[in-house]
């Protein structure tokens, strides 16, 4: 459990909630789209060789009258058409490749007559046999037909052939356009690419503002769970990130919550139930810490111990309740009072520690009687009641680098002196 958020666990799993469907989304799309795409440029490359094809035997039918046909002589096979013999006429083919950048090949049966694809010598291939796949498809089985790899004499060939026929309507040869494999493929690979690189540089930045996101989320869960663990730990006063607080998401109203839980504990913890006042085990705290201001800083302060005169009295004649809304009553007036000025602790039963901060004693004491002068004009209102009077006796002592509980017994004493020189009165 320990340092479960602070590590990678909530930070790993919302990375594989949000990236991984992401990076998968993003791959299949890319995919399909580089797929589908590497298809149409195949179809666009193999319409252009099928339209040059028909260009090619139409161009061939207005020069040559005639049908095409073979001739032997000496041995060797003459391909014409009309009377026009192709053997060693190379121009045209040349000049179409040249614009084109398409090969063409013209055979007799299997058998190359002319052709513009060269060997690695610079040699063209004439004489070479087609392969056996294409004379069964082409020439036997008569039918135009698309490869998408041929091999020529070593070299891989997208391809297109169609028949040619004799007079007698009979296969007497093929006619070839294609391009180098190699060549397409890098054609289809540059248009491609594109696709994947904009499919990959989507899926980085979706990625980065995601992980952004989540960053700022395990942020604040991880403010929250620092705050829970400083107030579990008996810090009540640590304070939640700002940040965290203002948040107007369920987050933030988590951080709204844990505040208020705080700052409930808070006040069960360190105030007394009845009069709202810091309690004693509070207030040694902070007493504590006006001490160290002195020490450190050289901020006097006063402490002064009060207690009510004749308690037991109002408690005997009004009852229980009344002597609660009694001390209820100058609580509040102590708060009023100490406002600014330092802090009021409830003791113990009808007796107030007060603490003024940053004050010498002479200015302590004439604010001290101002507040004695205040609970001495208080008419406390119970039931049907007129009105009940109280006084308070007070010692005060000044502040110093002693041991607090002698300052407290220092004020204490006075108090007692106070009390036994007739009461409602400051002893300093
Ligand atoms: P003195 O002027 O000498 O201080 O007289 P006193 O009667 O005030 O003093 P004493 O110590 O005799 O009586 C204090 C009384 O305060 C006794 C106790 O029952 C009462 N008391 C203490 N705590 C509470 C409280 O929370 N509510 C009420 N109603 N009474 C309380
Ligand atoms: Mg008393
Ligand atoms: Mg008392």
């Amino acid at each position: 459990m320990e340092k479960n958020l602070n590590g990678s666990g909530l930070s790993w799993i919302l990375l594989r909630m949000n990236i991984l469907p992401i990076i998968l989304l993003t791959l299949v799309i890319t995919t399909f789209s580089a797929v589908q795409f590497a298809g149409s440029m195949n179809e666009e490359v193999k319409n252009g060789l099928v339209s040059l094809c028909d260009s090619v035997i139409t161009m061939y039918d207005t020069m040559y009258e005639g049908d095409y046909r073979a001739v032997e002589q000496d041995g060797a096979i003459y391909m014409l058409k009309g009377d026009h013999q192709f053997n060693d006429d190379f121009a045209f083919i040349d000049s179409v490749k040249e614009k084109t950048n398409i090969d063409i090949t013209l055979f007799y049966q299997d058998t190359r007559v002319i052709t513009t694809i060269r060997d690695k010598e610079g040699k063209r291939v004439v004489g070479t046999r087609a392969n056996p796949s294409v004379v069964q498809k082409v020439l036997e089985g008569d039918h135009e037909t698309f490869f998408s790899s041929t091999d020529i004499e070593g070299d891989k060939y997208f391809s297109y052939y169609a028949p040619l026929h004799a007079e007698d309507g009979s296969c007497i040869g093929m006619i070839f356009f294609g391009r180098p494999a190699a060549e397409v493929d890098a054609l289809v690979h540059k248009s491609v690419s594109p696709i994947i690189i904009f499919g990959l540089i989507t899926m980085l930045l979706v990625c980065f503002i995601t992980m952004r996101f989540s960053r700022h989320l395990v942020e604040s869960i991880r403010k929250i769970e620092g705050f829970l663990e400083s107030s579990s730990g008996g810090n009540l006063h640590a304070k939640l990130n700002e940040e965290v607080v203002k948040r107007k998401d369920e987050l933030g109203e988590l951080g709204r919550h844990v505040v208020k839980m705080q700052r409930a504990l808070r006040e069960l913890v360190e105030q007394d139930m009845l009069t709202g006042l810091h309690n004693r085990r509070s207030g040694e705290k902070m007493l504590r810490q006006v001490q160290d201001s002195y020490e450190k800083k050289g901020i006097p302060f006063c402490v002064v111990i009060g207690d009510i005169d004749h308690f037991k009295h109002v408690n005997d004649t009004y009852g229980h309740e009344c002597g609660d809304v009694v001390l209820m009553e100058v609580s509040s007036l102590f708060k009023r009072h100490m406002h600014g000025k330092g802090f009021a602790v409830r003791w113990g039963g009808e007796e107030f520690l007060l603490v003024y901060e940053d004050m010498h004693m002479d200015a302590a004491k004439s604010c001290l009687q101002k507040l004695l002068d205040d609970i001495r004009n208080t008419q406390v209102a119970y039931e049907d009641q007129s009105g009940i009077s109280i006084t308070m006796t007070f010692g005060i002592a000044e502040g110093s680098t002693e041991k607090l509980e002698h300052i407290i017994r220092d004020a204490d004493s006075k108090l007692y002196e106070g009390k036994n020189s007739g009461r409602n009165r400051i002893v300093s």
